[in-house]
């Protein structure tokens, strides 16, 4: 019925090339109430249109809600300006230099309202490669329709009359579990080959499969992406890693063709036969975290995705004869030198993943003060999770994974009595270290960084 509705539509009226009269769904088609979407989207079209603007909340909530899932976050799409917008709310501020939107902060909730976009001008300023550089013109609500890349992204909803607004067969699209790109698919990728990893993403996401039109270039144009600035990619791979679905993605990704050389960060985790197992099941775990609302943090992420290259360099410099906790410091920062920077990791979330990995020798002490001082540590957590990883995939034995949840929960006698008896290496190495430090080859405990517990060390002792 609802196809044969908007076919109708879609193949009659057309009003300039290309732009086609949208079909209008209405509530008893589509089931979605007004009072599914925030109240804060609700209340921003609402004083939009108050004030004689057409405004619509768009994209992936209208898409999420459709299929039965919970939006992320509710963004909106209107015909006022960004300085008009502006000058409706109280709390917004423009944003943005270069296609402006507006953030509006209604209560808990920050909306990002946006202007229709037009459509591109044939003068539309590209690199040699095809890829859109200056993007910022304003046009009409069928122009903006046109601009979004899956015709599932495409829907606009109107809390007034809880009608969904169709212009690309997105509803019909969705219902039959298909990602369809608006327009055509190769000059829509050479617009912004980061669409390639979109399509990707949500297809996995979503559970819909992308159209063969839109799947069968990605192949031959992934090498698009080369050309595509590292921050925005790294942005886009970080979605695409805690979307939930990553070990999907990955796969999928490798299945489209869309590897080696291209995303530093793909390479990192497809390019190491050893620790693949560890690194498929960190993301396994990381899936599960996001699935149950858990947060996942990009420095457990990353400690995870270089684990292995840190072990690889480790194992090199202690068999050239490197002492064992210098010989880790060493590789650690080799690794983070060469990967920093390709991967646009910050300097805060490169510290917090050194003190991960710093921890990991820590865990083998089990004797002495030491195991206490580190469940002091204020990376304990972190540290323990990983080292439950390392056990999982087979890198060390699961004897001492069990250990540690077992001291951790054990009483203070239970504890005392778990202890390892201290061996006579232990003491000579405690006696060297109280030595002046330059005089000591195997001084390097103590330079561990420890975050903000630097004295557990000495506590231990
Ligand atoms: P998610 O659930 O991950 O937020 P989303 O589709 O909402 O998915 P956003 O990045 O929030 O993704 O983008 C919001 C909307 O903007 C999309 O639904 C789509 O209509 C449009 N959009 C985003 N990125 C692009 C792009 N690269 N090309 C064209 N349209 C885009
Ligand atoms: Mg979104």
């Amino acid at each position: 019925m609802i196809r044969k509705f908007i076919s109708r539509v879609l193949g009659g009226k057309k009003t300039k090339v290309g732009q086609h009269e949208p079909a209008i769904i209405p509530v008893s088609t589509h089931g979605i109430t007004r009072d599914r979407i925030s109240s804060g989207s609700r209340r921003v079209c609402e004083t939009l249109q108050g004030h004689g603007h057409k405004a619509f909340v768009v994209g992936g909530a209208v898409r999420d809600l459709l299929i039965g899932a919970e939006p992320k976050d509710f963004d909106i799409a209107t015909d006022a300006t960004p300085e008009e917008i502006r000058r409706h709310f109280r709390r917004a501020r423009i944003i943005g230099r270069r296609f402006q939107i507006v953030h509006v902060m209604m209560g808990q909730e920050t909306l990002e309202v946006t202007t229709f976009r037009g459509a591109l001008a044939d003068n539309t300023k590209k690199d040699e490669h095809g890829r859109v550089l200056h993007d910022n013109v304003f046009g009409s609500q069928a122009e903006d329709a046109a601009r979004r890349d899956f015709t599932a992204n495409a829907l606009y909803y109107d809390p007034a009359s809880e009608a969904v607004i169709d212009y690309h067969h997105g509803v019909g699209d969705l219902k039959q579990k298909t990602l369809r790109m608006i327009g055509e698919p190769r000059a829509r990728y050479r617009e912004d080959p980061v669409r390639m990893l979109r399509a990707v993403r949500l297809a996995a996401k979503l559970g819909l499969l992308i159209d063969p039109a839109a799947s069968m270039p990605i192949r031959e144009m992934a090498v698009l992406l080369e050309n595509v600035p590292a921050a925005r990619l790294f942005d886009e791979m970080l979605k695409l890693l805690t979307s939930g679905h990553s070990v999907k993605c990955i796969t999928q990704l490798r299945d489209e063709g869309l590897h080696h050389g291209l995303l530093p960060l793909l390479d990192v985790i497809l390019e190491q036969p050893m620790g693949e197992k560890f690194v498929m099941l960190a993301l396994a775990n990381t899936d599960e975290r996001v699935r149950n609302n858990k947060g996942v943090a990009p420095s457990f992420l990353f400690a995870t995705l270089l684990w292995h290259e840190v072990l690889a360099h480790w194992e090199k410099l202690k068999a050239a004869g490197e002492a064992k906790i210098p010989a880790l410091h060493q590789a650690m920062d080799t690794v983070l030198d060469t990967q920093g920077e390709k991967l646009a990791i910050t300097r805060r979330i490169a510290g917090d993943i050194k003190d991960i990995w710093a921890l990991q020798p820590r865990f083998e002490a089990r004797a002495g003060k030491r195991p206490y001082a580190l469940l002091e540590h204020q990376r304990f957590r972190a540290g323990y999770d990983f080292l439950l990883l390392r056990t999982e995939s087979g890198e060390i034995d699961s004897e001492l994974g069990e250990w540690w949840t077992d001291f951790q929960n054990a009483d203070g006698e239970k504890r005392a009595e778990m202890l390892m008896p201290e061996q006579a290496g232990d003491k000579k190495r405690r006696r060297r270290r109280k030595k002046p430090a330059n005089s000591d080859v195997d001084r390097a405990p103590q330079e561990v960084p420890l975050g903000n517990d630097s004295s557990s060390e000495s506590r231990a002792e």
